[in-house]
């Protein structure tokens, strides 16, 4: 019985009467129709076999459910029309800020496009920007593989961006007593991934969290970490832009010409592209680009999480990110490590996220219900955390396959591309390690060796965080430029002279969200109030723009700041 058969033969066991099992590439494709997405959903799930199928091809179509068409950039030109590249990637995440660096090292020509107006809006702007260690994943997957590499070259991404990381250690807390009988197991694991990870007592749990929820003892996971992962996009992108590579945002991927097995040209809002090899990086849209590319052997359900962001005055309740141990299948979904209380590296508390499947592939939504949850089940794990310490809340969307797993890989099928698909948690931490993989691979393919990029420069130049300077380094830098002496965001400290220097970076940006990912103008207590108007001024004045044109997030979105008594904004 072929693979595809016996799949059939399980879904109409379980009553998915319209649904049909087909052989697709040595992929099982599931077409028809269910009542719900739901249903749909389980059907994909049942499909799963990974020693038997390279995937699961869900074309089911739910009756209740008519799919959201994705955000496509406002703009419609021919300004990129007849461009060539060696390389293209498609995605400006994380994935594809590091592919891109990591492909700057060799003597390549590099094109990112990205449809938003900026870079790192997506997973890679809403999540935990936890560095993982990854105990918790299954051993001999992908994703351990790429979050243990990835996890060890974050030190030296670190330096090299002047993006800071802390390792301050995950901290995973039992449930219950007999927990603690796992451990050799959980320690055996580390040891065959490379983990290292060392018992804690109930006694020496104090040492890290001051009024545990819970205390039954449990263990640490030392090369946990932190980073802001929008900033370390940022940072990945700017070093790429700064050794060569072009990077156009508001340009969306919406076709593919293939001849004899090979991508010759990419369509897009701005004119055809003809690259000499694609790298797909798009996130929850990975499997619509694999599809143009012609080796569509995945499917993405989308799975969102919510996330709380706490004052910094909760903070330091946890001296390290605190989780709960959570049985494989015991958390939900049964396919979330559980979500924790995070110290972020700029010291607020961060607690989540959730897991819930969602059939919008782009619903950042967050719900009363699903904040209430986070906040019922993370802040147990830190009893002093009250609701009114929350200042925000958002909501991030994995690209989660039915595998479970990365698909990292040079295509079978379409001889110049190169997946980097279906990149979920803990895709921050693995980024850096399938970018090597990815860039080898796509530049064996150009120029059929490693050949280096002699004038590559690794290094970046942070802007300068005046709220982090003593006394006299702040001194000097107001005294050669007294915009760093100017505050406007009030809650986090930040200077006029940080957001012109924001707006003076590689990656040319226009809009109030954009300078407060580069620096965190408008992320403190108030979420803006007071300073939006001051950041629109800024932004007006440096880049000779009418205020009333500046936008929170690119075009459609301008804001309009209060006129002040006697003009002006
Ligand atoms: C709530 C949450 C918490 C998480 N916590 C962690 C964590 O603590 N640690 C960790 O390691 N990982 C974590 N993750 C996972 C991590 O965020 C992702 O794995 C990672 O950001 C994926 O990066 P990416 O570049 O593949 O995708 P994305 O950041 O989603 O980027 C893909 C980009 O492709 C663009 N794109 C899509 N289609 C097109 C097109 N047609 N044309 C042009 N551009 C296109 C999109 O606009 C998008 O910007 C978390 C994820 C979530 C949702």
């Amino acid at each position: 019985m072929t693979y595809a058969e016996k799949v059939s033969k399980i879904l109409a066991k379980k009553g998915y009467v319209g649904v049909r099992a087909e052989d697709f590439g040595g992929a099982v494709r599931l077409s028809g129709e269910t009542d719900s997405w739901e249903a749909a959903l389980e059907a994909g799930r049942l499909a799963v076999n990974k020693k038997r199928s390279r995937g699961v091809v869900n074309d089911i179509v739910p009756r209740d459910f008519i799919p959201e068409p994705a955000r496509m950039p406002g703009i419609t030109d021919k300004s990129l029309d007849g461009f060539e590249t060696d390389v293209l990637v498609i995605g400006g995440g994380i994935v594809g800020a590091a592919i891109a660096r990591e492909l700057t090292r060799y003597a390549v020509k590099v094109a990112v496009v990205e449809k938003e107006y900026d870079v790192a809006t997506a997973q890679s702007a809403r999540n935990d920007g936890m560095i993982h260690a990854g105990i918790d994943l299954k051993p001999d997957c992908k994703k351990v593989k790429y979050n243990v590499r990835g996890n060890k070259m974050y030190d030296a991404l670190s330096q090299e961006l002047d993006v800071p990381i802390e390792r301050p250690g995950q901290l995973v807390l039992y449930t219950a007593r007999w927990q603690k009988y796992l451990f050799p197991f959980i320690r055996l694991r580390g040891a065959r991934n490379g983990i290292p990870v060392y018992p804690v007592s109930p006694e020496g749990v104090k040492e890290y969290v001051r009024e545990p929820g819970l205390n039954y003892g449990g263990f640490m996971c030392p090369s946990a970490g932190v980073v802001s992962p929008y900033l370390m996009t940022i940072a990945l992108m700017e070093n790429a832009a700064h050794n060569g590579a072009k990077i156009f945002v508001d340009t969306a991927v919406t076709g593919m010409e293939l001849k004899e097995g090979k991508i010759v040209s990419v369509d897009t809002n701005r004119g055809t592209i003809y690259p000499k090899v694609v790298i797909n990086a798009a996130g929850v849209f990975s499997d619509k680009i694999a599809e143009m590319a012609g080796d569509r052997h995945f499917t993405i359900h989308p799975r969102r999480g919510v996330e709380a962001v706490l004052d910094k005055k909760a903070y330091p309740k946890a001296k390290c990110v605190v989780g709960k141990f959570v049985i494989s299948g015991s958390s939900g979904s049964g396919h979330t490590k559980g979500g924790g209380v995070i110290v972020t590296i700029d010291r607020n508390l961060l607690l989540g996220p959730s897991a819930r499947e969602c059939a919008e592939r782009e619903n950042e939504a967050t719900t009363r219900e699903e904040l209430d949850e986070v906040f019922e089940k993370q802040s147990r794990l830190a009893p002093e955390v009250k609701r009114s310490d929350i200042i925000t809340y958002f909501a991030g969307t994995r690209a989660a396959t039915y595998e479970e797993d990365f698909v990292v890989e040079k295509s079978e099928v379409t001889s110049n591309f190169i997946q980097a698909a279906g990149i979920q948690s803990p895709g921050v931490t693995a980024a850096p390690a399938i970018a090597e993989d990815a860039a080898r691979w796509a530049v064996r393919e150009v120029l059929g060796e490693l050949r280096k990029n002699p004038s590559f420069d690794p290094y970046r130049k942070g802007i300068p965080v005046v709220r982090e300077m003593d006394k006299e380094a702040r001194a000097k830098l107001i005294a050669e430029n007294p915009d760093f002496g100017e505050i406007v965001c009030r809650c986090e400290e930040i200077s006029k002279g940080e957001i012109i220097a924001a707006l003076r970076t590689p990656l040319k940006v226009d809009s109030v969200d954009a300078v407060k990912r580069r620096v965190r103008a408008g992320m403190g207590r108030c979420q803006g109030g007071f300073c939006q108007p001051s950041v629109v001024k800024i932004i007006s004045e440096e880049l000779g723009i009418p205020p009333e044109k500046v936008g929170k997030k690119g075009a459609g979105s301008e804001v309009a700041p209060y006129p002040k008594k006697g003009g002006g904004v």
